[in-house]
């Protein structure tokens, strides 16, 4: 091939940049062509690569695979009064997210493969960035989850904890068959539903009904998030079963997990920006804006989780956005909501962290971008390589300070818990498969950009 013809062929030059990409940061370009990175290089693009398509120069910014966020609660079908799939993917790729795995506690619940293709179908006509969705495992339906199509469902979602009352599994020989029959990654909520309810029993014979926010991970404490990780990964062992720790939110449940890289783990942890940034100490200021579950605990819990981000002992940070309205986080420990939305700022939140020397851009870009990808097995995306598709975010890394507020939140919910925050980076231009989706502020509505995503080296 002639560098003419590749001149031709290519849509889009990103040159100038700072690459962050598997453990490096290097100075290069990269070309896209037909929703596909055709050249990744170091240093100078060639001169012959300037009169391509668009030629977009990243002097100052660093260029990020696009965020897989694995942990999303877009609420769609049934409780679209707080969000749908086009919202909050908007707010999503305007926060440098490019692919999504969504939740099965929407209504009617995702836990049927019928259910499944159904919000596959609403994400084809209006998701802004790429999508999948985890089918949800209940006490009746394993016939189902053991015929699902794993190529194309993320994996089982298991709730252990009362967070989704109809698809609780609690049932010991359920929870055995799921962990030995089902061929695909478990991704757990684990939380003990009978230390949970004791708790809450103490508590209000104590000290009544009307509970401050500091209750809630009194309720929700370390030993309900413990007792329940412990007994998924000790049934994990038992049947070699793929299994993910969502949101672990305790320094208890860390000697649990193994450190280093994903490669060869079939125990896998995730945590949230928000037990990262975040501690028992904002509940007086930040009230049930923080309220979610798990419990965000101590300090002692925030250092022990960001030190196991560092050295691998969670594998994955994904924002478990979940988005309600204020009214419905009005009321007690016990009355309002939990969940909060993150997505549209969680990329910003970790690189103020970095920013602060909590972590560094490639433990961002390795728990956001390259693991996600790794654990779920999501195929041709996470990495700025050559023949993967083109999702990437542009990022400056060094602006002019800003405040964070509820005015700028896209989410339909129309507030965030980062309010009043200010930080000093931001995402310039987010990229889905060769699509500049957003850029400086403004989102861009290209039908057809984002696709399904696939899975290959499943469990
Ligand atoms: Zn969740």
């Amino acid at each position: 091939m002639s560098s003419n013809n590749n001149v031709m062929q290519t849509d889009i030059l990103i040159h100038n940049v700072e690459i962050v990409n598997e453990g490096r940061a290097v100075r290069g370009y990269v070309t896209v062509s037909a929703g596909m990175i055709t050249e990744v290089g170091e240093g100078d693009a060639p001169e012959v690569l300037m009169s391509c398509g668009e030629v977009i120069d990243g002097r100052g910014r660093l260029l990020l695979p696009g965020v897989i966020d694995t942990h999303v609660h877009f609420r769609d079908p049934g409780l679209t009064h707080k969000a749908d799939m086009a919202t909050e993917s908007r707010a999503g790729v305007a926060g440098g997210v490019t692919s999504f795995i969504d939740m099965p506690n929407t209504k009617p619940p995702t836990v049927s493969v019928a259910e499944v293709e159904n919000k596959m179908r609403r994400a084809a006509d209006v998701s802004a960035a790429n999508y999948a969705f985890f089918i949800g495992a209940t006490d009746k339906n394993i016939d189902e989850l053991k015929r699902a199509d794993y190529s194309r469902i993320a994996g089982v979602k298991l709730f252990m904890g009362s967070s989704t009352g109809n698809m609780l599994v609690d049932d010991d020989s359920m929870m055995r068959r799921l962990f030995a029959e089902v061929p695909a990654l478990i991704a757990v909520h684990a939380e003990d539903e009978a230390l949970l309810r004791s708790n809450r029993e103490a508590v209000t014979a104590r000290y009544g009904e009307d509970l401050p926010m500091e209750f809630h991970p009194v309720i929700r404490n370390h030993k309900v998030c413990l007792t329940a990780s412990r007994k998924a990964v000790e049934l994990a062992r038992e049947y070699d079963a793929r299994l993910h720790v969502l949101h672990v939110s305790t320094a208890d449940e860390l000697q649990l997990f193994t450190p280093g890289s994903v490669a060869g783990k079939r125990i896998t942890a995730e945590t949230c920006p928000q037990y990262l940034a975040l501690s028992d100490e904002q509940y007086g200021m930040l009230g049930s804006r923080m309220k979610c579950n798990p419990a965000i605990k101590r300090p002692a819990d925030r250092d022990a989780l960001r030190e196991a981000v560092r050295i691998g002992l969670i594998d994955t940070i994904a924002t478990d956005h979940a988005p309600h309205l204020l009214e419905e986080k009005r009321g007690t420990a016990l009355t309002a909501v939990s969940g909060m939305p993150l997505i549209q700022f969680s990329l910003t939140l970790m690189i103020q962290m970095v920013q602060e020397g909590i972590f560094s851009m490639t433990d961002v870009v390795e728990k956001m971008c390259h693991n996600p990808a790794r654990v779920y097995g999501i195929d041709r995306r996470g990495f700025i390589r050559k023949g993967y598709y083109a999702d990437m975010v542009l990022v400056n890394p060094d602006c002019e300070p800003y405040t964070i507020t509820d005015s700028w939140v896209l989410s339909r919910c129309g507030w965030t818990p980062l309010d009043g925050l200010s930080v000093g980076n931001k995402v310039d231009m987010t990229m889905v498969n060769g699509k500049v989706v957003y850029r400086h502020g403004v989102l861009f509505d290209i039908p057809g950009a984002a696709m399904e995503l696939k899975f290959v080296n499943m469990r």
